[in-house]
């Protein structure tokens, strides 16, 4: 016969393979990614509210391909993790961030503005990251704070080796920000077990802090409990003036969102056009 139609179960292997083949695709094309700087590291602002300035950034990795457009990083930092390449990203985006620093330092630009790292805790533990990460930032000769690190997590993880390298990296003066908190995994055994200087409200919070009185009292409740362990609250996904002056009245002391402003290029905040924060 000319045509032999594939039995049903070797149609459903063949598509598994063909989503494999992309996944090892996709993993090569992230590594030239890598290689040729093509990976986009993009800055959102943090405002200050006590203070009322934009005081630093967070930077977003994006994956911008020709056929694809934009790969988010949801999944590509997946990929990424289940590869060997989280770790080549990590220190991609750790050099970017190093080098705008270095650049506003050298400008004499003052305060010199902080800017955060996302980081899994499994990259975090990952053999060598923390001592590339405290050696890069020594090599920079940064004052302290000037780097931070979030830490996001999807699993649970051993507590132990992850507070051992958070003192490690703290001691050389970089704090760290719990991700996401009230969210997934981002829970109240993370901030018993481990030292955070920054806890972040995940955006389901500030998105619903007027349709739903609880969410508004979560957010009052989060921010006692952090004064009582010492941390600075930040709420995310902040996009209107009337969340903005809610969370002052609550003394939350950090917002980010797109009412401060989107992630963008690290010109735009070498320029300080991106610090410019609300008018
Ligand atoms: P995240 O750390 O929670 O980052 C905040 C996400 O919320 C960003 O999406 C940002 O663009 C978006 N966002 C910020 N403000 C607003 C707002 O006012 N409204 C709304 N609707 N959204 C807002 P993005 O860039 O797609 O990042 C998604 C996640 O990818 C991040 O979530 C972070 O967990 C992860 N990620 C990004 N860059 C890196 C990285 O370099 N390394 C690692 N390990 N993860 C990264
Ligand atoms: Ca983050
Ligand atoms: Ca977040
Ligand atoms: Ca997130």
């Amino acid at each position: 016969a000319d045509h032999v139609v594939p039995p049903e179960d070797m149609v459903s292997e063949s598509r598994d393979e063909r989503a494999g083949l992309d996944k090892i695709r996709l993993e090569a094309r992230l590594r030239d990614a890598i290689d040729n700087h093509t990976l986009d590291v993009r800055y959102q602002p943090i405002y200050d509210i006590a203070e009322g300035r934009v005081s630093g950034y967070e930077a977003l990795v994006r994956w911008q391909l020709p056929d694809r457009g934009a790969v988010s990083p949801a999944e590509f930092i997946k990929l990424a993790e289940e590869t060997s390449l989280i770790v080549p990203v990590g220190e991609y985006v750790l050099d970017r961030v190093l080098e705008v620093l270095t650049a506003l330092r050298d400008a004499g630009t003052t305060p010199l503005p902080s800017i955060a790292v996302n980081l899994s805790a499994r990259q975090l533990v990952e053999p060598g990251m923390a001592s590339q990460i405290v050696a890069r930032t020594q090599r920079a000769h940064l004052p302290p704070g000037a780097l931070k690190l979030e830490i996001t997590e999807s699993r649970m993880l051993d507590y132990t080796p992850v507070a051992a390298v958070m003192a490690h990296c703290r001691e050389h003066g970089i704090p760290f920000a719990l991700d996401d908190f009230g969210t997934g995994y981002s829970n109240l055994t993370h901030l018993h077990k481990l030292d955070f200087e920054f806890i972040k409200v995940d955006q389901a919070f500030a998105r619903h802090m007027f349709d739903s009185p609880r969410a508004m009292a979560i957010v009052n409740a989060i921010v006692a409990m952090a004064h009582g362990i010492g941390a600075y609250v930040v709420v995310e996904g902040v996009e209107t003036h009337d969340q903005l002056q809610r969370l002052r009245a609550l003394g939350v002391r950090y917002a980010q969102g797109y009412l401060i402003g989107q992630a963008q290029p690290a010109s735009s905040v070498l320029s300080g056009e991106a610090g410019r924060g609300l008018q």
